[in-house]
């Protein structure tokens, strides 16, 4: 029986860098079955509801999601469709991967970095948000639980372990959140202990934004709290040519879903501009979460040499090609 998979399209520039990675996957020979839900603005236009129940059914019930970026519009009652998403599915793990690939515009050309950002607490639990009635003052909860720090670095530490990667660095800022992250970081140091042949590193994430942009190839796994792993994983991105190149997985106890770093560039939308690497890096991270390492191996091939070779590429890679020149080019090589 093939994997079956939801598919969410997504807004903006999505549903054309879905289509673009789903070629793809077909072509390299993958015989997946498609379940197609909406959420966002397209699922509000078709339903009147940014998160239908029955898309989250179909997520539960397939447990792998390859999705499109999803715009929040503002007042709608949700603070981000994704960020519910995650809390919704307990998808605790976001794994950020960054690897330069030859013939970007990228100013590095060794850079090979995971960061783990943990997916469901700090600042993005959404506790206590206020504004006081006169809009003068303004207040939010941030909370880090020891089981959820634990979690997500104990995740980092497997990964490293499993991927043969050197090390691992907790990054926080904990001279000053002294309660949040310095929980964060005394944890994070009880679990280095238990992995005695990984190099186990600590920065505070100001240092770290420095460091990254001088000497990226001092990191290899970075592990983080919500909100500095959401900052730091963009600044990744810029380290290997731009969010066209950044791909995310959203990992949980029973589901996952994978999507792009970056949101529905409506800058771009319907205008065929857009990279669709970052969400064919996701489809490739999807491949190898399903045990099929070759078929992520001859997708990670074919765009690599894409790249290298500047045949079609889109504009943020240097080219003046559009999506589907792009995606044609990778499909050649398969
Ligand atoms: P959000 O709030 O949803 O994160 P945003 O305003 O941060 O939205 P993004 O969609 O994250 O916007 O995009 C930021 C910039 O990066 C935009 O200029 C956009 O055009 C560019 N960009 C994002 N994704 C791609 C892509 N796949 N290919 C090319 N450019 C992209
Ligand atoms: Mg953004």
């Amino acid at each position: 029986m093939s994997t079956k998979i939801t598919v969410i399209p997504g807004d903006g520039i999505g549903p054309d860098i879905v289509k673009s990675a789903l070629e793809i996957l077909e072509k390299a020979g993958c015989d997946f079955e498609y379940d197609y839900v909406d959420a966002g603005l397209t699922a509000l236009e078709k339903t009147g509801e940014l998160l239908p129940q029955a898309t989250l059914d179909t997520i539960a019930k397939n447990a792998v999601t390859l999705k499109g970026p999803l715009t929040t519009p503002v007042g709608e009652g949700f603070t981000s469709i994704n960020v519910s998403l995650r809390q919704h599915f307990g998808l605790y793990a976001n794994l950020r991967p960054v690897k330069s690939f030859k013939g970007t515009q990228a100013r590095y050309d060794n850079v090979d970095i995971i960061t783990v950002r943990e997916n469901t607490e700090g600042m993005y639990s959404g506790l206590g948000q206020k504004v006081s009635d006169d809009g003068s003052e303004a207040e939010a909860v941030s909370k880090i639980t020891r089981e959820g720090a634990e979690r997500i670095v104990r995740f980092a530490y497997e990964l490293a372990q499993r991927e043969g990667r050197k090390k691992v660095t907790a990054v926080h800022k904990a001279n000053i959140l002294k309660s949040t992250s310095g929980l964060f970081l005394k944890v994070a140091r009880e679990v280095a202990e238990e992995y005695p042949d990984i190099e186990s590193a600590e920065m505070i994430v100001d240092a770290a934004c420095m460091r990254l942009v001088m000497n990226p190839e001092d990191f290899d796994v970075i592990v983080t709290t919500n909100l500095f792993g959401d900052i730091l994983s963009d600044l990744c991105a810029g380290l290997v040519g731009g969010l066209g190149m950044a791909p995310g997985a959203n990992i949980g106890k029973d589901c996952a879903i994978f999507e792009a770093v970056h949101g529905s560039a409506p800058d771009i939308a319907g205008k065929n501009l857009a990279n669709p690497s970052s969400v064919i890096l996701a489809s490739i991270q999807m491949l190898e979460y399903l045990g099929l390492p070759e078929k992520a191996e001859k997708i990670t091939k074919a765009l690599a040499d894409v790249i290298e070779s500047g045949d079609r590429t889109t504009r943020d890679l240097g080219g003046s090609h559009g999506t589907t020149d792009f995606t044609q080019a990778v499909i050649e090589r398969l």
